[in-house]
């Protein structure tokens, strides 16, 4: 056959930065410490909701979410127009860079802060600008400064991943007094349940008063259904009206729907692991800075600590231990907080590397 071109793609796809996930655990014997889930399974509760939802399966699910959109909007106190789920707060950051930021339009956030923000701001045509960390916290007042006529979106990932320090109130309000109005802020609360911190504000607070304000929030963390992809957004209507607009219909699988629902259902229960997961979170951190480690106050389900070019070595160290940390090149560590046992295993390990 004479060669045929290829199809012709748009030309910056091949140049985008790509994802780079955690690596899946090799077996379910090992502690999967990399990817921030939630360490324990759903509840009976919630399993029992899904198992029914099985038998529906042969039809498309309700594209408007309408039962968990009502018990969201009573959950939160928010209208239910100003509530949009999605495939995962991914999914959903994802149709709102495409309805706020296109080519030629920037998309502000800190670096380092989540992996996908790079991806998905680059993907949507837009330009990724990323202003430093300052001591491992949002530097608000630098972002603020590098806001051009071009910045559509602003992201403050509340708390940051990958190093669980927390945004406080009077920061962000004052961001929010100096960002015009026309500009996106999105907060990426991905990890709120597990704040404790007072000084920490609930985006859903913040919004309220702010119309260009838009809240992101998951089932994947505190309620422990990463694996179903249901999250979503809190907004105003003109933002939220434009969230649906991009969104994929049919998004949110019945599955997910229905677990989510289950979960909220069942908060008072789930919300004593997060509980559990918080207290282990101070003794981790304790632990660690015990036996001479550097680790910034988190306010997440995970841990942070700059090993510089020791990341990888003690990242294999854990391997060979059977536990999986995530690395993040030559600059850092990210430890997920997992269950008691598996904390001990992974201080064990970690009070002998510094020793
Ligand atoms: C895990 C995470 C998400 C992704 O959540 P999904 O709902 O599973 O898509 C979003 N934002 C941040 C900062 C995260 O760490």
């Amino acid at each position: 056959m004479p060669a045929r071109p290829a199809p012709r793609l748009r030309a910056d796809v091949s140049q985008l930065p790509r994802y780079v996930p955690g690596r899946a655990a090799p077996s379910d014997r090992v502690d999967k410490l990399s990817s921030n889930e939630n360490p324990y399974p759903p509840l009976p509760s919630v399993v029992a909701v899904m198992r029914e939802e099985l038998e529906r399966v042969n039809r498309y699910p309700d594209p408007a979410n309408g039962a968990l959109v009502t018990e969201l909007s009573e959950a939160l106190a928010v209208p239910p127009e100003h509530l949009v789920p999605g495939t995962g707060s991914l999914g959903v950051t994802r149709d709102l860079l495409r309805a706020a930021a296109g080519e030629g339009d920037e998309v502000l956030f800190a670096w380092r802060s989540f992996e996908a923000y790079p991806q998905l701001a680059w993907a949507n045509g837009a330009t990724a600008v990323q202003v430093p960390l300052r001591e491992e916290r949002h530097d608000l007042e630098a972002m603020a400064d590098a806001v051009t006529d071009r910045t559509r979106v602003i992201i403050v990932c509340n708390p940051n991943n990958p190093t669980g320090t927390a945004v406080h109130r009077d920061e962000l309000e004052h961001l929010l007094d100096r960002v015009p109005g026309d500009v996106l802020v999105v907060l990426d609360e991905a990890y709120r349940e597990f704040v404790d911190d007072p000084d920490v504000p609930d985006g859903i607070e913040v919004y309220r008063e702010r119309p260009n304000v838009a809240v992101l929030r998951t089932f994947s963390k505190a309620y422990g259904l990463a694996r179903l992809r249901v999250g979503y957004a809190v907004a105003h209507p003109p933002v939220a009206a434009a969230l649906r607009a991009c969104a994929v219909p049919f998004g949110v699988s019945g599955l997910a729907q229905a677990a989510a629902r289950a979960s909220l259902n069942a908060e008072s229960e789930l919300l004593e692991r997060v509980r559990t997961l918080v207290d282990e979170r101070a003794r981790v951190t304790r632990t660690l800075r015990a036996a001479g480690w550097t680790v910034p106050d988190s306010q997440a389900n995970f841990v942070w600590s700059r090993l510089g070019s020791q990341a990888r070595a003690f990242t294999d160290a854990c391997e060979a231990a059977g536990i999986m940390v995530r690395p993040f090149g030559d600059e850092g560590v990210r430890i997920t907080i997992g269950t008691p046992e598996a904390n001990d295993r992974l201080l064990k390990i970690a009070s002998d590397w510094r020793a």
